[in-house]
């Protein structure tokens, strides 16, 4: 079955190439990471740039192409190795040549890859290409062994025609094969590999007519910056989404779009046997019209009464059929007696945590790009969150979901 590439969106994957003709199929290797939704920055040794362009390279990478520890010494512009290393959520070397794999195995920086390899804290895959005897020369096979055991991920090099006219091992991992390797190696370390995760996002609108709603003023950007989290960590993502107009960026998650409660607890209802982790941040409406009249209502010179009857509570209906294994986060926004009130709705849903929105605080809730939280779990436990993005507030809430899965290990 092929490797699901889609964990590679956003990650930062480091290219380095050292000197070997194999250094032509680097430029489809990084066309592929890109497309994938990762960001490449390429490292090139000296004499990779007699076998492929910087210029190639730079373009299709989206990032200018590092190759010298002083770029310029008159403009004082130099590059960092240490900055490069810890950048990388993950080094790649490919074509990866004898003399480079040599210096790797005994810690030669003479070079900024080498430098940026001895500097990095990430998963480094080397993908050897050289000639049939340089392959195996006691000296290679001798500095592979070596490298494996320093954690170094050695991608095997395929048999087949060399460029020296040769035939035998040496060749270099296609560029597809390399891609997949990569990415299989992040759903390794992925902890939410493997776990289907329901977030819902947005408010819901409850119509009054044919042309009018009652809503509310949420973005759904909670939600979405958790559907993104959920996913980046490797969970199959399914988000329910009422009106809004933010967009999914990862392929990881697939985007359910619906108007109000009715059609988000039957899209929920769905999707939720199949689920391990719910987070309920939807803003849905409470009420809704009891009676939607078919055409728009014609203005009156009178007060007008709508009688609102109470939307189905879509995530109590869900806690009445969860599931041994099922973690089910809700969300709260309360204006008083807020943790009294937060407390007694993770007991009546019947929930693992709930998070509690602050109103009182600038900066949080409705519309705004941070959050401030509190997430409550069972017995009693509660943690204080500072004002944050909305981005890091859903790793807050996504670690805290991990740290259930721990306490069940
Ligand atoms: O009871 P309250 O509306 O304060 O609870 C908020 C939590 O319940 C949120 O997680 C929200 O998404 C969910 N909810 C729901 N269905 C409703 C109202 C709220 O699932 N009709």
């Amino acid at each position: 079955m092929a490797v699901d590439q889609s964990i590679l969106h956003g990650k930062k994957i480091l290219l380095g190439i050292s000197g070997s003709i194999a250094a032509y199929k680097s430029a489809f290797l990084t066309r592929l990471l890109v497309t994938a939704g990762a960001e490449v920055r390429v490292v090139m040794t000296k004499d990779a740039m007699e076998f492929i362009t910087p210029l190639t390279l730079a373009t299709l990478s989206k990032h200018p192409v590092e190759s010298e520890f002083v770029a310029d010494s008159e403009k004082g512009i130099w590059n960092n190795h240490v900055e490069l290393g810890l950048w990388a959520d993950c080094i790649l070397i490919a074509p990866a040549t004898s003399n480079t794999l040599s210096k790797i195995n005994t810690g030669e920086c003479d070079n900024l890859l080498l430098a940026t390899v001895m500097s990095a804290r990430c998963p480094v895959l080397v993908a050897p290409a050289m000639d049939l005897d340089m392959y195996t020369h006691p000296a290679t096979t001798e500095n592979l062994i070596a490298l494996k055991q320093k954690g170094i991920q050695v991608i095997d090099p395929g048999t087949g025609e060399l460029a020296s006219g040769l035939s035998g091992k040496g060749r270099m991992e296609e560029p597809e094969k390399l891609v997949e390797l990569l990415a299989q190696q992040f759903l390794d370390r992925a902890p939410l590999h493997g776990k289907t995760a329901l977030v819902t996002a947005g408010p819901t609108h409850e119509a009054i007519d044919a042309v009018r709603f009652i809503g509310n003023h949420s973005t759904g950007k909670m939600g979405f910056a958790i559907a993104e989290e959920l996913a980046t960590l490797g969970a199959d993502v399914k988000l329910i989404s009422g009106p809004t107009l933010l967009e999914t960026k990862h392929p990881g998650i697939e985007r359910t779009k619906v108007k109000s409660a009715e059609d988000m607890k039957m899209a929920c209802e769905q999707y939720i046997d199949a689920t391990d982790i719910l987070v309920m941040s939807a803003a849905v409406a409470d009420y809704r019209p009891k009676h939607v009249a078919a055409n728009k209502m014609k203005k009156k010179d009178a007060d007008l009464s709508i009688e609102l009857e109470p939307t189905p509570d879509i995530l109590k209906s869900l806690g009445e059929r969860k599931k041994e294994g099922q973690i089910y986060v809700g969300f709260a926004l309360e204006t008083d007696n807020e943790i009294e009130h937060a407390k007694r709705k993770l007991e009546r849903k019947n929930l693992d945590m709930i998070v509690l929105n602050s109103l009182n605080d600038k900066g949080a809730g409705f519309g705004h790009d941070t959050n401030k939280v509190t997430i409550l779990r069972r017995g009693n436990k509660m943690a204080n969150f500072e004002l944050k993005s909305k981005v890091e507030v859903a790793k807050d809430i996504v670690g805290s979901i991990l740290a259930l899965y721990e306490k069940e290990k």
